[in-house]
């Protein structure tokens, strides 16, 4: 029997996995092959430069930052299985974990299978994902290629209003494209919107496909109200449109907000069950980047290790 299980292989989940290993801990990890269809090392490997997170000044490809992560995790004598855990039974200790595969068991567990963000799922977005398309303003608004560009964020939410706030810092005009006449973002945030040059709201309005020709130089928007199609130009398009945790093979063992994320207590990483600890973006819908999710996965690993020593099995 393990002393703990890692479910998940990004940023958290290694992180997790490193702490526990130093901690002297027989520590395995699933890493996932294509769960939620993202790659075992998780959201970052979908992503081409990272340039905020610690230790890298050069910056770096996501892939090859979750490959360095990894090789530490296996130098600390992590063991690690590139299978997708299918179900959990967290009714008792120890714990057990199913893959297609083979049944584990564990005294303690930490959740860290991460989220995916939402997509449009125009015609043309899989050709311009990450070649203008993003689903994360903080990770990318920054880069050269969005300075003083017309941006695009899709969404009407608190979130949206954020993106949109983030990237009028950078972009020559933001587009906020939302299919209602009224934002569902708090009264404050929309004042703030509202009230800044550089955002304009394109009401009623919905995205129907992306264009360009390496790179992302258009959105195909719609007036639902009139009907009317049009082009416009964009270098930057952000989704803000919600995340889906991957919680769902936890089949409500654990308490879940409404919208499927992970409650832990506040200032840990406990769940619902003692002995079940989560972290990363699985149960984080506010921060989502790679060093908070990191720095949960080391709260995770000290949440356990504690739990460990006062109750040992
Ligand atoms: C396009 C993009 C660009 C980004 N850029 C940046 C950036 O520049 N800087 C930054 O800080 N953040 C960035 N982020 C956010 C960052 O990637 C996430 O905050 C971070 O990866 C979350 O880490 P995590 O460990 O919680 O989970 P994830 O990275 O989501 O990884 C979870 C992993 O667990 C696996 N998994 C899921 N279910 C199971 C299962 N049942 N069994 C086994 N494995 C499973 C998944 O396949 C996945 O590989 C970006 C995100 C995206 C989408």
């Amino acid at each position: 029997m393990n002393d703990i299980i890692i479910v998940g292989s990004g940023p958290a989940g290694h992180t997790a996995a490193i702490y526990s290993a130093r901690a002297g801990l027989d520590t395995t990890l699933f890493e996932g092959w294509m769960a939620g269809g993202i790659a075992p090392g998780g959201q970052l490997t979908t992503t081409n430069e990272i340039e905020n997170f610690p230790g890298f000044p050069e910056g770096m490809t996501g892939p090859e930052l979750m490959a360095t992560i990894r090789k530490q995790s296996v130098g600390q004598g992590v063991e690690i299985f590139t299978e997708t855990v299918e179900s959990v039974d967290l009714s008792k200790r120890p714990f057990k974990v199913k893959t297609p595969s083979r049944e584990m068991e564990a005294s303690a567990i930490i959740i860290a299978t991460g989220a995916i963000a939402r997509r449009m799922g125009v015609p043309n977005e899989d050709k311009f994902w990450q070649k203008g398309i993003s689903a994360c303003a903080v990770c990318d608004g920054a880069l050269p290629l969005f300075r003083n560009q017309p941006l695009v964020v899709i969404g009407g939410g608190d979130t949206a209003m954020e993106e949109a706030m983030h990237l009028s810092k950078f972009g020559s005009m933001v587009y906020v494209v939302h299919r209602r006449d009224e934002l569902r973002a708090s009264k404050a945030m929309q004042e703030r919107v509202l009230a800044n040059e550089k955002i304009t709201i394109l009401w009623n309005t919905v995205m129907l496909d992306v264009g360009g020709s390496e790179v992302l130089e258009h959105v195909v928007l719609k007036n639902v109200k009139t009907g009317e199609e049009f082009k416009q130009d964009a270098k930057g398009l952000f989704y803000a449109i919600g995340h889906n945790p991957n919680t769902v093979f936890l089949d409500d063992q654990l308490d879940l907000d409404e919208t499927g994320y992970i409650l832990t207590k506040p200032g840990t990483t406990n769940t619902s069950i003692p002995g079940v600890f989560a972290a990363g973006d699985v149960q984080d819908k506010v921060y989502r980047q790679a060093v908070t999710s990191a720095g949960t996965g080391c709260m995770a690993s000290l949440d356990a290790e504690k739990y460990l020593g006062e109750n040992p099995l």
